[in-house]
């Protein structure tokens, strides 16, 4: 096992993979920025290190300062989290160079599956079906304006780069593509200084569906059953569940072994997420795979009993899975709610600040993954995620009813988040039939936030 594991990240998650750590007898090391001076994970990790000022770039970002933190301080590992430099294969390879285990897979294989448009062409030839799309990347507008004419519109440019919905844009119209290639070119430097642009038909409507899978350095892969992240604003995910109520068994082995597949074919070592766009006549197209923890991980743990951070570090150390598919028991119905620190009634724009008071919801079934605690402060620097509340029950009506009463006991003061909302989604008459699709959101939120403003009058 790993001695001692530096964790490149922040928040929630850098708090979740210390926890895992503990319970392995695993010394944690904590970076952080000055602006984080004060946070949980600095309080809990064994030693934590400044490696610079608040802008992510100078810190978090910062592969030299990262690794010296690693090195001098005797880690042996290092866990990147998700985000930051969760997929940055040059960050990987150095790892590797300095003496350290990246917990993730090697560089090349981030390399091979973590730039999408090289991903699809990839999936393509392991058998995997894609999206209908551009064949590999397309170097400006024009050629962007010409595929799309082949493939037929609508279409969605997307940033080969890309992640957090960043880099997209649909265009139903061939007039609006070369304005939106350029919008979605421009905000791809922006975020992830990486400006190469691919494009596919754009699904209308459909569900995000994804599987967990974990694989070993002995060639052992298996899944994990599914999540369903259809719940989604501007193509970022809010609430999440498994098993989908989209999925047939049958459909569900398919898509599995689809995700298998996938792994296999990039030779894939450690946890990731294989994601797909399942349409309304059930036929589904692989868009892209994460090579990394991912934010809505725990539903796949409270459904399977399995630990993936534990997991992860386990099979860093080059031991066995240790079950094999056939062992794998989905239980029950899990619900992920992502609490952010935004006002939805002024279009979700990020209201950090102190957190005044704080009561985190208990009992039964529940489970709460969050950096916060009384008077903390949350920061503007960073991504607005502030908690994670996850119910695990033994059917999904139940589930629905207890990630009710967990938000109803949920009491964050001094900033709005969107709690009220999911509140009111888990009282949504197609919801409460699982019949949604990623358009679900767009379509009722003027709805769903006049019913959280009456709610709120009324109290
Ligand atoms: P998940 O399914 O784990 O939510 P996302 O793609 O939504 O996956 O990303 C999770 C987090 O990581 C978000 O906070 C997002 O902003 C961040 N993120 C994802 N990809 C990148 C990237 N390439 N560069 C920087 N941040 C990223
Ligand atoms: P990111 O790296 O930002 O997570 P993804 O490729 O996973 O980007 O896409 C994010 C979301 O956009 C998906 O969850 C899905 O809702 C939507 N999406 C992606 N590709 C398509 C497509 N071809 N058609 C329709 N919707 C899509
Ligand atoms: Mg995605």
């Amino acid at each position: 096992m790993l001695k001692r594991v530096l964790i490149a990240n922040r928040g929630e998650i850098a708090v979740r993979i210390i926890r895992a750590c503990r319970e392995l007898d695993i010394e944690t090391v904590a970076v952080y920025s000055t602006a984080d001076a004060q946070s949980l994970p600095v309080q809990l990790a064994t030693r934590a290190v400044c490696i610079g000022p608040p802008r992510a770039a100078d810190s978090y970002l910062n592969q030299t300062a990262v690794l010296t933190a690693a090195v001098e301080s005797g880690c042996d590992g290092v866990h990147p989290g998700y985000g930051f430099l969760s997929e940055n294969a040059d960050f990987a390879d150095l790892c590797a160079r300095c003496g350290l285990k990246f917990i993730g897979p090697s560089g090349d294989v981030i390399r091979r599956m973590g730039n999408k448009a090289a991903a699809r062409a990839l999936m393509q030839s392991a058998g995997v079906p894609v999206v209908p799309g551009s064949d590999g990347p397309v170097p400006d507008a024009e050629t962007a304006a010409q595929v799309a004419e082949k493939i037929g519109y609508p279409v969605l440019l997307k940033a080969s780069a890309g992640g957090g919905g960043r880099g997209m844009r649909r265009v139903y119209d061939p007039e609006n593509l070369i304005p939106a290639f350029e919008e979605a070119r421009a905000e791809a430097v922006a975020c992830f200084g990486d400006g190469e642009m691919y494009l596919e038909k754009l699904i209308l409507n459909p569900r995000h569906i994804e599987f967990q899978i974990l694989a070993d350095s002995q060639g052992n892969v298996v899944h994990l059953g599914e999540r369903d992240c259809s719940i989604q604003r501007r193509n970022q995910k809010l609430m999440e569940e498994s098993p989908s109520r989209a999925l047939t068994d049958e459909l569900r082995t398919r898509m599995g072994r689809d995700a298998v597949q996938a792994a296999r074919a990039c030779g894939y070592e450690g946890a990731g997420t294989v994601e797909f766009v399942l349409d309304s006549a059930g036929n589904y197209y692989f868009i892209e795979m994460n090579t990394r923890i991912q934010v809505e991980h725990p539903i796949t743990e409270m459904v399977t009993g399995l630990d993936l951070v534990r997991e992860q570090l386990r099979i860093a150390a080059g031991l066995e899975l240790p079950v094999q598919q056939e062992q794998v028991n989905l239980t029950g119905h899990a619900i992920e709610v992502r609490i952010n620190a935004e006002d939805p009634a002024h279009d979700f724009r990020p209201a950090p600040g102190v957190t005044r008071f704080l009561h985190l919801p208990g009992g039964c079934g529940v489970r709460v993954d969050t950096a916060l605690y009384n008077g903390c402060e949350l920061s503007p620097w960073y991504d607005s995620l502030a908690a994670k509340v996850i119910v695990h029950a033994p059917t999904r009506l139940q589930a629905i009813r207890r990630m009710r009463r967990a938000l109803e006991e949920l009491v964050v003061e001094g900033y709005p988040t969107g709690a009220d909302l999911a509140h009111m989604i888990l009282y949504h008459p197609d919801y409460l039939k699982g019949e949604y699709d990623t358009g679900f959101l767009e379509q009722n939120l003027e709805s769903l936030l006049r019913l959280s403003r009456v709610e709120e009058a009324s109290e």
